[in-house]
């Protein structure tokens, strides 16, 4: 049954220091509120357990992009249409791209941030594999200070995270890779647009010569959290572009995922499709240009 708006409380802080005091006083009362789109669809079908919500909307200090040499921070409230318009962030880091085009329609890009997209934690996510394969660190602040956390250590178990329930997710912040990178970005659905993944790979490589010195890849839908396929880059790290082990990476990659059977896919499926786009992937990485 649809929850009763009455019986919801909202507090909208103008300033940081003020929503994180609000959370320290009563841990894990508040429910934080960006963007809302995922947290009214629990609302619309009953389902959201929290009664206080904090809006974050009005939180400058969550807002905002640091452009310096070597990294973008991103505010935690940045929403698609907004990392949509970053030019560093097509120059950088093209999967992002990638993932917030793959997002909802342009209604959820409005709306929906890549601090909602990380918190609510769903395997099925598509911004996770790419902020994975570029290496993030996320920001967490609480009236006991600040920490960083990279991003592949974040999440712990389905739903569980690396987040204490006084703690806020303030920025994310992506190291700019430096010299002759391959990016890679695919999302498998029922259909290109508005689907749920059945699964998702991004990937960063880079290449130095004729060699694969560093290989990230992130993936989605295919276990209880957003992971790194840390077997699968460590057969690919160090060889040659025209002799990459793809057989190889396909059979470590089992390694790595642990899927399950849902409505929108089988066990099975996931595991032929993961190694199915990693081999996909590893092909286009081999034609990568060498001059
Ligand atoms: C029709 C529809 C289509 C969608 N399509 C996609 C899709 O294709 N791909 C996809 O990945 N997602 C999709 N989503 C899910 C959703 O839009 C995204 O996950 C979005 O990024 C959530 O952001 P938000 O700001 O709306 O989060 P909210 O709903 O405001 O919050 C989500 C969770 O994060 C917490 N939270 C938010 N910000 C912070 C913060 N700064 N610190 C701590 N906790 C925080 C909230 O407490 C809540 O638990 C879709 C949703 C809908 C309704």
């Amino acid at each position: 049954m649809r929850s009763f708006l009455p019986d919801y409380a909202i507090q909208a802080p103008g300033t940081l220091a003020e929503a994180l005091r609000l959370m320290a006083a009563e841990p894990g009362a508040w429910t934080p509120i960006a963007g809302g789109t995922d947290l009214m669809v629990l609302f619309n079908a009953g389902r959201l357990q929290g009664r206080r919500l904090l809006d974050l909307s009005r939180i400058y200090e969550l807002r905002g992009i640091e452009d310096d040499p070597a990294r973008l921070s991103l505010g935690s409230l940045i929403t698609y249409t907004e990392l949509l318009e970053q030019r560093a962030v097509h120059q950088f880091f093209p999967n992002l791209v990638k993932s917030a085009r793959a997002t909802g329609a342009l209604a959820i890009q409005n709306r929906g941030t890549l601090g909602g997209n990380i918190v609510n934690a769903s395997p099925a996510a598509d911004t996770p594999p790419s902020l994975l394969a570029y290496g993030a660190e996320v920001q967490l602040v609480s009236v006991r200070g600040s920490r960083w956390v990279a991003y592949d250590a974040f999440h712990l178990d389905y739903k569980k995270m690396d987040l204490a329930p006084d703690e806020l997710v303030a920025r994310i912040r992506l190291p700019k890779p430096q010299g002759r990178g391959f990016h890679f970005y695919r999302k498998v659905g029922t259909r290109q647009a508005q689907a749920i993944s059945k699964v998702c790979l991004a990937a960063y490589a880079r290449i130095e010569g004729r060699v694969v010195t560093e290989l990230r890849v992130g993936l989605g839908s295919v276990a209880p959290v957003p992971l790194r396929a840390r077997h699968a880059e460590a057969v690919v790290a160090g060889r040659a572009l025209d002799a990459l082990p793809i057989e190889e990476a396909r059979r470590a990659v089992l390694e790595d995922i642990s899927p399950i059977d849902d409505i929108r896919a089988s066990a099975h499926y996931r595991q032929v499709v993961t190694g199915n786009v990693l081999a996909q992937m590893l092909t286009e990485l081999g034609r990568a240009r060498t001059v």
